[in-house]
């Protein structure tokens, strides 16, 4: 604690000159024989990284999801690095690289298409157990950290980390592993840790809740008894963390692959106020429950088969049933229907903006999903022509196929639209229903001003 202090207030360097070879005392090694994890399996930019670091004398590891995941038998997402080196160390080292972030200074280091993340060892720097806050530490009244960029040793930058088996740190040189957590035991035995006092830092970061339960459902890890027994009572803090923050978390949680897991689990531990603040209700609703656990199984699927997946269509699902309630309700109360839609929309989006934030640029893709839902149902003349030639006529499409799916419509609707779109152009002529109601020439071009085509042309154009 001392020697930090001394180390933040004259500016001391971080303990960079250990030679990167040899371990400190109390940490356990583990050798390849043991964990199995080759060189070879890691990324060539990340080797890149390290062994430069290295070569200039600097202690450099591949840390964190990468190495966790590869003794997991997993495909690590990317490849993070940490090392002794300071950010500005690290640039000089590397042409092309850059400082980047404010809360936490990272260097990404670029070769070709891939980027390696490098951060230097950062210090614990949690407020002490009587609430005071070491130099350079700032927290808010609930204990949430709002800045802790002060360079470490290698064991105290294990111990700000989140889980124990986030902290196990590869060395690709000696193809050794440094654990100072029992980080490998917890992952051999498929139990997911928190470093610390969970209460504690929990409140530092009420983000570690949710990807207690995120990293629990992706790794089909166990959240250990004492890790998991707070949640409940911290779930609020989750109001005090930045909107933008949250929204990512919730989308790598939603494109984990194991969203439906994840989802599920959120609401067993009472997570999911004030993220998808309808989901509560919407789950207790048996066709919201269905749609949504549709959806998501849906996405699960595609993330596995590594097919696109586009957070635009998952929020539009997500977010169906409340607009359908509102939609009803203002039909209720006398309102046109197309109007009332787009009404319904707005007001769902401007209480789900504040609240989780979702970004304003996936809008423009979820209204124009929910608009074109009116659409289905015309199924004679010229409309089904022109809705099948709309550009996000796909997206819409398996839009209201889960809707059939999960009983809100008719399951000869999605079949009649499905033969449809195959059919070649006399079959579909002879599918074309029979105009039921017939208008006079002048009422149904009124109509088709403000009719449900009329609503999708106002949502492209609000899409630009
Ligand atoms: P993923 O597979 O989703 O990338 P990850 O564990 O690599 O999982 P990242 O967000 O990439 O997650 O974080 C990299 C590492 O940084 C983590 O493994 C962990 O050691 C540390 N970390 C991330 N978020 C936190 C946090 N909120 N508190 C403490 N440490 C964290
Ligand atoms: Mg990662």
């Amino acid at each position: 604690m001392i020697r930090k202090f001394l180390r933040q207030v004259f500016g001391l360097k971080p303990p960079s000159a250990a030679p990167a070879s040899r371990p400190p005392d109390g940490v356990r090694v583990i050798p390849r024989s043991r964990h199995g994890i080759a060189r070879g399996q890691i990324h060539a930019c990340a080797l890149k990284v390290t062994s430069g670091l290295q070569q200039a004398g600097y202690a450099a590891f591949v840390v964190g999801g990468a190495a966790r995941d590869l003794l997991l038998g997993l495909d690590p997402k990317d490849f993070d690095v940490a090392t002794s080196a300071t950010p500005e160390e690290v640039r000089a080292l590397f042409r092309r690289s850059r400082i980047i972030g404010r809360r936490f200074r990272l260097v990404h280091v670029m070769c070709g298409m891939e980027t390696v993340e490098v951060s230097t060892f950062r210090g614990d720097m949690s407020p002490d157990a009587d609430g005071e806050t070491v130099a350079g530490v700032h927290a808010d009244e609930h204990g949430r950290l709002l800045r802790d960029n002060t360079f470490g040793s290698q064991e105290e930058d294990a111990r700000r980390r989140d889980f124990t088996v986030n902290a196990l740190f590869f060395d690709p040189e000696r193809e050794e592993i440094r654990d100072y957590l029992n980080g490998y035991e917890d992952l051999q035995a498929k139990r997911l840790r928190i470093i610390g006092d969970p209460a504690r830092r929990y409140r530092e970061d009420p983000v570690r809740m949710l990807r207690a339960v995120r990293l629990a459902a992706k790794l089909g890890l166990q959240i250990d008894p004492d890790t998991a027994a707070p949640i409940g009572d911290l779930a609020p803090l989750l109001r005090n963390v930045p909107p933008s923050r949250l929204f990512d978390e919730m989308l790598k949680l939603l494109l984990s692959g194991h969203a439906l897991a994840c989802v599920v689990e959120l609401r067993t531990r009472g997570l999911h106020h004030g993220l998808l603040p309808m989901l509560d209700v919407l789950l207790e609703q048996p066709l919201g429950e269905r749609f949504i656990t549709l959806a998501l199984r849906n996405t699960d699927e595609r993330v596995r088969q590594d097919k696109p997946v586009s957070p635009g269509f998952l929020f539009a699902a997500l977010l169906w049933h409340e607009v359908l309630a509102t939609w009803n309700r203002r039909q209720a109360a006398g309102e046109k229907t197309i109007p009332a839609l787009h009404q319904a929309m707005e007001d769902v989006l401007s209480i789900q903006n504040k609240q989780l934030a979702i970004p304003h640029r996936y809008d423009a893709v979820m209204k124009e999903i929910w608009a074109m839902q009116p659409r289905f149902a015309g199924r004679s003349g010229r409309r089904p022509f022109r809705l099948l030639e709309h550009p996000r006529f796909r997206a819409a499409y398996d839009f209201m196929l889960l809707r059939c799916e999960s009983g809100e419509l008719e399951t000869e609707l999605g079949t009649w639209w499905d033969t449809f779109q195959h059919a070649n152009p006399g079959a579909r002529e002879a599918m074309l229903l029979k105009d039921e109601t017939p208008k006079k020439r002048s009422r149904s071009r009124r109509r088709r001003k403000s009719g449900p085509e009329g609503a999708a042309h106002h949502a492209t154009d609000m899409a630009k």
